[in-house]
C-alpha cells in the first residue's frame, strides 16, 4: 500500500500581504503520526489539534498513518490559522474520504475544534495573493463579503468543514435544511483587536457641541490642513464629544484609497467588513495601549493603531496617560508616514499617514486653570510634570493648542444652533481640495521648506507681521513653518488665495496655548 498525496492551495497573511501558500498532504502508512514542515510558527502547530478534532467531530474519520504536511514555499515563515481548513480537506483527500473536482480550488479558514469554519484576518489580501489559476476560493460564510472585495475567483461561504468537503468536489454545498443544534462553549466570533468604543460608537453631529468656539474652529482647521491638534482643559467641557464627530467630518476616500484602507482593516482582523471602506479611518486607541499594538508587529506583523489610522485620524484621549515609549513611537511615523518594523530579522514598512489629534486635561487632578481656583489641589512641580509628558519632539508635530474652558450654562441656552456637521464638512472638503491642487499635491501640514514658501505668498502686510510674530515668539525656523502652514489653511479656508495679517494672527492664536505651556515648562 503506497501514500497519496495531496495538494490544496491556500494562502497566509504577513503584514498586509497575501503570500500563496500550498499545502502538500503526503497520508503514509507507519507508525500514525502528524507533522507539520516548512516554516510554520508554534501557533501553526496548534492547528494540529483543530484539524484532528475537525475531522473527527465532522463526521469523518482520522487517518491512522503517518501524515505529513509540508508548507510551500519552505523559505516563508507561517503563521496564524488560515491554513487549517486546506490541511484538513489535504488530509480528507489524501485518505481517500473526499475525490477532488477537475477545478482548482483554495481554502482559507479557521477550524473550531467542532468542525465550524471559523473568520480569519486578512481575507482580502489573501484571496488577492489567490488570483493565478484559482477557480474557486473556499472561506468561512462570515466573510464571504468580505472575500469578493478582493475581486478576481469566485467566493463559496462555507459554515463546516463538512460543507467543504462538498465544495472541494466542485459543487456548491447544501445546507442541511434542518439546523442542527449546536452547543457552544463561550467564545463566539473572534474578537477584532482591543475593544475601541469610540471608532464603533455613533458619530455625532457637530451641533451637539455647544459653546466651544475656538475649539470647533481649531478642530475645522485641523482637519481641513491635515494638522497635528491638541485639546486641553477639565473633565466635562466635551474634549470627547469634539473629537467623536470628526469621522463625519472627513470627506470620503476616493476608490483606490477605499481599497487599501478596506486592506488594511482586514489584515487588522477588523470585522465584519461587507463593503470597501470609504470613510476616513477615526482610531480612538485607551492609553493603556502597548508598544506593538500602536506600532504593530507581533508573529503575524499585525499592523498596529497608527496604521489603521492612515488617510484618517489617530485620535488619543488623556494623551498624558499614555506610556512615555508609545508617544514616542509616533514621531517617525509623523513625519514620515510610515513605520518600520523589524521583526525575526525581516523588515517591514506600514504606511502610516495619519493625523494627529489628542485632548488633555492641564493637570492630574484636571481642574486647573479652571473656575473655581479652589478645585484644583495639584502644585506646581505636579502640574509640570503632567505637562512633561508630552516631550518636545511630539509638540513640535502638533500645529494647533486649543485650550477648552468650561462653558458657562448661560451660554449653553445662548444664541441659536450651532452650525452642524454638513456644512462644516463642506468647508473642510473645499479646503483640502484647494491644497492638493497645489504643485506639492499635498495637505498643508505636509508643506516643507520652499513648497510651504512657494504655496503661502504673503501680503506686503503679512510679511511684515511675520517677522513680529517670529521675534516676539523668538521662534525657531521650524516653529516659523508651523505658523506659516497653519495660516496658509486659514487663509484655504477663507478662500484667500495670498496669506494676509489676519490669517496669521489667528494661527498665532493657536498657538498661545502651548506658549503658555511651555512656560510652564520653562519655570
Ligand atoms: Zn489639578
Amino acid at each position: 500500500m503506497r501514500g497519496v498525496l495531496a495538494v490544496v492551495p491556500s494562502a497566509t497573511l504577513l503584514g498586509l500581504d497575501g503570500r500563496f501558500i500550498r499545502v502538500e498532504v503526503d497520508v503514509a502508512p507507519g507508525l500514525p503520526g502528524f507533522t507539520i514542515v516548512g516554516l510554520a510558527d508554534t501557533a501553526l502547530q496548534e492547528a494540529r489539534e483543530r484539524v484532528r478534532g475537525a475531522i473527527r467531530n465532522a463526521g469523518f474519520t482520522f487517518p491512522p498513518r503517518r501524515i505529513t504536511i509540508n508548507l510551500a514555499p519552505a523559505d516563508l515563515r507561517k503563521g496564524g490559522a488560515s491554513l487549517d481548513l486546506a490541511m484538513a480537506l489535504g488530509i480528507l483527500l489524501g485518505s481517500e474520504q473526499v475525490r477532488a473536482g477537475s477545478l482548482p480550488v483554495a481554502f482559507l479558514g479557521e477550524l473550531s475544534l467542532g468542525g465550524d469554519v471559523r473568520r480569519v484576518p486578512g481575507v482580502v489580501p489573501m484571496v488577492a495573493a489567490l488570483t493565478a489559476g484559482i477557480a474557486r476560493v473556499v472561506v468561512g460564510t462570515a466573510v464571504v463579503e468580505e472575500a469578493r472585495l478582493a475581486g478576481g475567483p469566485a467566493i463559496v461561504g462555507v459554515g463546516t468543514l463538512a460543507e467543504a468537503a462538498e465544495a472541494v468536489r466542485g459543487r456548491r454545498p447544501r445546507r442541511n435544511p434542518v439546523a442542527m443544534p449546536r452547543v457552544t462553549m463561550g467564545e463566539g466570533e473572534v474578537a477584532a483587536g482591543p475593544a475601541i468604543a469610540l471608532a464603533e460608537a455613533a458619530v455625532p453631529d457637530l451641533a451637539e457641541v455647544r459653546g466651544q468656539h475656538g475649539a470647533r474652529r481649531a478642530l475645522e482647521i485641523a482637519l481641513a490642513g491635515g494638522h497635528g491638534l491638541l485639546l486641553t482643559g477639565p473633565p466635562g467641557v466635551g474634549k470627547t464629544l469634539l473629537a467623536r464627530t470628526i469621522p463625519g467630518l472627513l470627506p470620503p476616500l476616493d476608490d483606490r484609497s477605499a481599497l487599501a484602507a478596506t486592506i488594511i482593516a482586514s489584515a487588522a482582523g477588523e470585522g465584519p467588513i461587507r463593503e470597501l471602506r470609504r470613510r476616513a479611518p477615526f482610531r480612538a486607541p485607551h492609553h493603556t495601549i502597548s508598544y506593538a499594538a500602536m506600532v504593530g508587529g507581533g508573529p503575524n506583523l499585525t499592523p498596529g493603531e497608527i496604521t489603521r489610522a492612515d488617510q484618517g485620524v489617530l485620535f488619543l484621549d488623556e494623551l498624558a496617560e499614555f506610556d512615555r515609549d508609545v508617544l514616542e513611537s509616533l514621531r517617525q511615523p509623523l513625519e514620515e508616514g510610515r513605520v518600520v518594523i523589524a521583526r525575526a530579522g525581516r523588515v517591514t514598512t506600514f504606511p502610516a499617514r495619519f493625523q494627529l489629534i489628542a485632548a488633555m486635561n492641564p493637570c492630574p487632578c484636571g481642574y486647573a486653570g479652571s473656575l473655581p481656583e479652589s478645585t484644583c489641589r495639584c502644585n506646581a512641580p505636579a502640574i509640570e510634570r503632567y505637562a512633561r509628558r508630552v516631550s518636545g519632539p511630539l509638540r513640535d508635530r502638533i500645529d494647533l493648542w486649543v485650550p477648552m474652558p468650561r462653558v458657562s450654562s448661560a451660554s449653553l441656552v445662548a444664541v441659536g444652533e450651532p452650525e452642524g456637521s454638513v456644512e462644516v464638512a463642506a468647508r473642510i472638503a473645499v479646503a483640502r481640495a484647494v491644497a492638493l491642487a497645489r504643485p506639492a499635491g499635498v495637505l498643508n501640514a505636509r508643506l516643507r521648506g520652499r513648497a510651504l514658501r512657494h504655496a503661502c505668498r504673503l501680503s506686503g502686510a503679512a510679511a511684515h507681521r511675520l517677522i513680529g510674530l517670529a521675534e516676539a515668539e523668538a521662534a525657531s525656523g521650524r516653529g516659523t513653518e508651523r505658523l506659516l502652514r497653519v495660516a496658509r489653511t486659514i487663509a484655504d479656508l477663507g478662500d484667500r488665495d495670498a496669506v494676509e495679517t489676519e490669517d496669521l494672527d489667528e494661527a498665532a492664536w493657536f498657538r498661545s496655548a502651548e506658549a503658555r505651556s511651555a512656560g510652564a515648562l520653562a519655570s
